[in-house]
């Protein structure tokens, strides 16, 4: 029997559609993507996505993660000023010019602080919509296991159509997360939601999945079936896969590989060394089949992190890691593509169906 709550997807779609387009005052934005207009939502914004200039597509400028979860993070605002925008703004010195800001809502998100981090730094910042499934569903709220992929779409593309929670504030990409091993289903659920958001929002689905490419073939599956473009999609995490052939097929359907963990040699947080050489092969790897193009670079940093002592720097790339991908021979082209095109195609708003 078909449960009563399960809409066609012409239905959804419409109602979705109607969600998106209902009015307020953010409408210009929505009418900006139906026109093509090439724009990423950053927390003071839209703006042309041409000017995001060089980009970090997978950071946490803050988070309570490890911690119990909670929708209200409760920062002490003036310690985590004074700790994250001294880091950031040395990071702004070394060449970035724009941060996207991974902490979803229930570990962290605190949009209201982004936006004053943004104008003290002077840094593009951009906060995401969405539920992070991953660390056994402990960040999921209880509402996600009761509603339907369709409501919680729906959750998210009010997100985008009124701001968060009363600041105007735009989500500028849906942030999910998978579990290892195959896809439960209140994550398949989330990965649906995401791909419903997206045909509502355009906005891109960035999903935490780590070394799991049998989750990746069933998000691409969802997707699919969903009617979204693997373009839209984001393999977070992939550079910890066992080997560089493990990505190539999702490589070859559209979508974007995040080799999103660069750190220097010591040994970082949970005991990670560094990643430089396996980022270099990585990117090698990519570079000899022709899809540095698809190939998205950040560090997973985080600049406060509530219940630990320590900083997981965001500067290796900068410092480190590009100046090795020249000294390799990588182009002047090649590394501002992995930089500054990617990030910027990867993350303008523009709805992508297969
Ligand atoms: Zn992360």
């Amino acid at each position: 029997m078909q449960h009563p709550l399960r809409l066609s997807r012409r239905e959804t779609l419409r109602r979705l559609a109607a969600l998106a387009v209902a009015g307020g005052a953010f409408d210009g934005s929505t009418a900006a993507v139906a026109a093509g207009k090439a724009e990423i939502m950053t927390v003071q914004g839209s703006i042309p996505a041409g000017r995001l200039g060089v980009a970090l597509p997978h950071e946490h400028v803050m988070s309570t993660f490890g911690e119990e979860p909670r929708y209200e993070p409760g920062y002490d605002e003036a310690q985590l000023l004074g700790q994250v925008v001294p880091i950031l703004k040395s990071v702004k010195a070394l060449g970035c010019r724009a941060l996207f800001d991974c902490t979803a809502a229930y570990f962290g998100r605190d949009v209201r602080l982004l936006r004053k981090i943004s104008e003290q730094t002077g840094l593009h910042i951009v906060t995401n919509t969405g539920y992070y499934g991953a660390a056994d569903d402990r960040y999921v709220p209880p509402h996600a296991f009761e509603e339907t992929a369709e409501q919680l779409a729906g959750r998210w593309v009010k997100e985008w159509k009124e701001g968060i929670d009363g600041t105007g504030i735009r989500p500028g990409f849906v942030k999910l997360a998978v579990d290892a091993g195959p896809l439960s289903e209140i994550d398949a659920k989330l990965i649906r939601a995401g791909a419903l958001t997206h045909l509502a929002t355009g906005l891109t689905l960035a999903v935490h999945t780590a070394n799991n490419p049998g989750a990746v073939k069933e998000q691409l599956d969802i997707l699919k079936r969903t009617g979204v473009h693997p373009g839209a999609w984001i393999w977070v995490h992939a550079h910890q896969v066992a080997h560089p052939d493990d990505v190539l097929a999702a490589a070859g359907q559209g979508a974007w590989i995040s080799f999103d963990g660069v750190r220097v040699g010591q040994e970082g947080e949970n005991g990670q060394p560094g990643t430089i050489l396996k980022h270099l092969v990585l990117l090698k790897e990519m570079q000899k089949r022709g899809l540095l193009g698809q190939v998205l670079l950040s560090h997973d940093g985080n600049s406060f992190s509530v219940g630990k002592d320590t900083v997981r720097p965001c500067d290796a790339l900068f410092t480190t890691l590009l100046p090795t991908l020249e000294a390799d021979g990588f182009s002047r082209k090649e590394i501002d593509g992995l930089v500054k095109d990617n990030p910027q195609k990867a993350f303008t708003v523009r709805i992508r169906k297969r």
